[in-house]
């Protein structure tokens, strides 16, 4: 089939370079130059896993294009999936000004029907303006559908988590859409969910918000067993092993960050807010959240006593391993509130360095994790990379000024750390 994929972001390169993939004529837009023609040269914006491969193989067989022309990817395909940003506003509601926009080219292009998929995050009931744009723009009066095609993909594992999801939800109002979306997902095989507009845009608030209540849930669990000297991973296996509740999402750790959970959440009290209800639940997993940044500071300080001019390392800088986002990474804040004390940090990451000198230009960037443990009076552990597991600790121990780790996604055994004589704080660990 015809397809057009708008925004080509993490979730819009991986949707269209996946579509084309299982078999689709994909036209990818995005309205930054230079994006487009890196892509248009075989380069990716973007560090994700395996999608630089499938990117390449579908431009070679010539069922991925780009460009920058809304215009020339609507006359090209009968289904537009609208892939743009959603960002947060100061007030935390989202910004749809982006998905405003593209609808109304949209509309302004089509002469003849087309699906409209809102593959990005918006708010329940965003449908409605969606298709009220469009026909105001749409002059010929050109018939056609909205739909709502939520994306579940996680960064790091996106091509993956795209060709073997765990279901594909499809929100639609007419029996035709219904009929052409699953036609398009049919190859993947998948579990497909069949709703209404409406709740298909909710579901996708709803899924993010339980995400990461489940993880505030287990790092408020995290501080009883700090209190209670025992070790948080003993107690999420344990609860993990019950089929209601399932082994994932109970990492107790700094918490999460991203693009997508901390404004999703708070976009989700916003909309339950505007429909009239306060979700006091959901305020009280960002207050967690923002704690767990908090105390692991405080662990670093109550380890070091003054920051000033101390030298700290950081390992992981990037919002979780595999991926180079550094869009609200829980790394930011621990940083800045460390160089606020004074300390002197070195840092390195496998794939976020660029990204992160954008956002943290202040601090020393280093080649390697041993780099890094030079001299450091203690080192941090913030993103949990595969590499950082399988450190030579003799070598980094060697390296240090100081033999302190703090580790803010528990990827070592307190235990072994104390053997090697590291002083260590993992998350929840007891003492
Ligand atoms: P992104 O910032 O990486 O990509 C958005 C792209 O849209 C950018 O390249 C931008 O240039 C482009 N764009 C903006 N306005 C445009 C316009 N008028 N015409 C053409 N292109 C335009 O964002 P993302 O992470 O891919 O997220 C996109 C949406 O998907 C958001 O709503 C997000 O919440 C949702 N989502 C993201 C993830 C994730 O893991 N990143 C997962 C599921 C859902």
């Amino acid at each position: 089939m015809k397809l057009s994929v708008i925004g080509t972001g993490y979730v819009g390169l991986t949707t269209g370079a996946c579509l084309a993939k299982i078999g689709h004529e994909v036209i990818c837009v995005d309205n930054d130059l230079r994006k487009i023609s890196l892509l248009k040269e075989g380069k990716i914006p973007i560090y994700e896993p395996g999608l630089e491969e499938i990117v390449k193989e579908g431009a070679r067989e010539g069922r991925l294009s780009f460009t920058t022309e809304i215009a020339e990817a609507v006359k090209n395909s009968s289904v537009i999936f609208i892939a743009v940003g959603t960002p947060p506003k100061e007030t935390g509601e989202p910004d749809l000004s982006y998905v405003e926009n593209v609808a109304r080219e949209i509309g302004e292009s089509m002469d003849d029907y087309k699906v409209i998929v809102e593959k990005s995050t918006v708010p329940v009931k965003t449908g409605k303006w969606v298709r009220t744009t469009i026909e105001r723009y749409n002059k010929k009066g050109v018939p056609f559908d909205v739909a709502s095609n939520p994306e579940f993909l996680r960064e790091g594992s996106a091509v993956n988590d795209f060709l073997h999801p765990d279901r594909v939800v499809i929100g639609c109002e007419s029996e035709k859409a219904k009929e052409i979306l699953l036609e398009i997902y049919k190859p993947l095989n998948a579990k497909v969910l069949i709703t209404d507009l409406a709740s298909a845009e909710l579901i996708k608030h709803a899924a993010n918000a339980f995400l990461a209540m489940k993880i505030s849930f287990i790092n408020a669990v995290a501080i009883i067993c700090e209190l209670a000297n025992v070790d948080v991973k003993e107690v999420s296996a344990g609860i993990g092993l019950d089929k209601r509740i399932g082994p994932h999402f109970l990492n107790a750790g700094i918490g999460y960050g991203g693009f997508c959970f901390p404004k999703d959440l708070d976009a989700f009290v916003k909309i339950a807010e505007e429909l009239g209800y306060d979700f006091q639940l959901l305020k009280e997993v960002k207050k967690i959240n923002d704690e767990m940044r908090e105390r692991f500071v405080k662990k670093v300080k109550d380890l070091l006593w003054n920051l000033k001019e101390k030298k700290i390392g950081v390992l992981g800088l990037a919002f979780k391993p595999n991926t180079d986002d550094m869009r609200f990474a829980p790394a930011i804040d621990i940083i800045n509130h460390l160089i606020r004390e004074g300390a002197r940090i070195q840092a390195y990451d496998p794939r976020a360095m660029e990204n992160a000198k954008r956002v943290l230009p202040s601090i020393t960037y280093c080649q390697s994790p041993y780099e890094v443990s030079k001299g450091a009076e203690c080192l941090l552990i913030l993103t949990e990379w595969e590499e950082f597991k399988s450190l030579d600790l003799k070598r980094v121990k060697e390296l240090m000024k100081l033999p302190i780790i703090v580790d803010g996604r528990n990827i070592f055994e307190p235990a072994k750390m104390k053997e090697l004589g590291f002083i260590y704080r993992g998350v929840g660990r007891g003492y």
